[in-house]
């Protein structure tokens, strides 16, 4: 039999260090397949199965923000847009998709993507941040402005994402609460400011789920008190008759958080993006991970700015489906708060809001239920569809509450 070959060991060896043993037969033995002649000795566990690590304590393994997905005919759950972007933006994109070198990582700063962005706003490119979907912008906002030993601020009820992402970044929670009519106290909002120091302030304007809009008073009030970042979240800013846009300086620590999800019809390709200081940006990129937006989405973004007049006309058509839907709910037994979004929260009266979700999804429709979430007892949130969607919605409810 031939003789094992040996290297010889090092001259000292560390408390379990673990040494490769050249030897061929060993590798024959057992039937290792090896292109080279090198293996470890030490005998794997004989069982690997035990039981499994527990998440961060702090976590709370509280339930993520998740909507019902139910099939149904009618979809109003979930604030996108019911109209597709437009064709020639689509046939744009296949011709770029066609040029792309898949093989390479994309442009890191997804330069172009923000020089148009910047266009769009009149900033300069240095002023966005772009990221998967406006969550990950309030992650990335989080991770880099929060976390350990800092506060973030929000005032509810508001979009759950802040409070939640917050959460998950260690990021201690100081919850405000609105009026009873939904609308910010700006007394108590600023009190609370004073009092906790949040690094982060969050608002939501038009504020999901309520659709109420802040002003420039209120924001600017906002951004005065506080020592931390303001994040205007505006997912549904081009619903509303004023942004925070306004307010956003090289000199003020304020940032605007936008999306592609809702007016620019592109909820499936997850971009979002924010305006605010160039020193801001320059922090949330270092957070980012590397290349986190692919080629085609910075693409698709860039291109979707060309058709800005059609996502105008979109908006514009949304807006006057929402006054519908807010003028017809009012004639019901229901209670109806307006709204500056693509949304209405409302709820209906003589019957719970549970009742009232189940019956229209019976008649496959589907909004969104809110009537457990705290301070909107008995509320559902609809989202304005289509002309033909809309109707479906209200006849359904017309005969749920008749
Ligand atoms: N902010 C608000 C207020 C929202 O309602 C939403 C979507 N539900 C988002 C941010 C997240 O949007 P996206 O990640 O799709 O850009």
């Amino acid at each position: 039999m031939q003789e094992p070959v040996r290297a010889a060991p090092p001259a000292t060896l560390a408390r379990n260090q673990v040494v490769p043993v050249f030897t061929s037969s060993i590798v024959a033995d057992v039937g290792i397949a090896h292109a080279g002649r090198c293996r470890f000795v030490t005998p794997p566990p004989a069982n690997l199965a035990r039981s499994f690590p527990q998440p961060r304590p702090d976590l709370g393994l509280r339930e993520g923000y998740h909507s019902a997905q139910v099939a149904v005919e009618v979809r109003l759950n979930t604030n996108e847009s019911p109209y597709p972007p437009p064709r020639e933006w689509l046939d744009a994109l296949l011709a770029e998709a066609g040029d792309i070198a898949y093989n390479r990582y994309p442009d890191r700063s997804a330069w172009a993507l923000r020089a148009e962005l910047a266009k769009l706003h009149n900033v300069r490119p240095e002023q966005v941040f772009a990221a998967n979907g406006s969550n990950e912008v309030l992650q990335s906002i989080c991770l880099a402005y929060g976390g350990a030993g800092r506060k973030a601020a929000m005032f509810e009820p508001t979009y759950a994402l802040h409070s939640h992402i917050a959460h998950l970044t260690g990021t201690a929670l100081v919850q405000g609460q609105r009026r009873a009519d939904f609308g910010l106290d700006l007394g108590a909002a600023l009190g609370l400011i004073e009092k906790e120091v949040p690094s982060i302030v969050f608002l939501c304007s038009p504020n999901n789920p309520t659709g109420l809009a802040e002003d420039a008073a209120t924001v600017s009030a906002v951004v005065a008190s506080s020592s931390g970042l303001t994040v205007v979240d505006e997912a549904y800013g081009q619903f509303a008759s004023w942004s925070s846009l306004e307010l956003v300086r090289e000199d003020v620590p304020l940032v605007v958080v936008r999306t592609y999800s809702k007016t620019w019809s592109m909820a499936a390709l997850r971009l979002g993006y924010l305006i605010g200081p160039a020193e801001v940006v320059k922090v949330l990129e270092r957070v980012a991970l590397p290349y986190h937006l692919d080629t085609l989405k910075q693409a698709a973004g860039r291109l979707a700015l060309r058709f800005t007049s059609e996502m105008e006309q979109r908006v514009a058509n949304l807006i006057a489906e929402r006054e519908r839907v807010v003028a017809e709910l009012s004639k019901m037994p229901a209670q109806v708060w307006p709204s500056q979004a693509n949304f209405v929260l409302w709820r209906p009266l003589r019957r719970t809001g549970g009742e009232v979700w189940q019956g229209l999804v019976q008649q496959s429709v589907l909004v969104r239920d809110t009537s457990s979430w705290p301070g909107l007892e008995g509320c559902l949130r609809t989202t304005v569809g289509t002309r033909a969607e809309n109707d479906r919605f209200l006849s359904a409810v017309a005969e749920m509450l008749a």
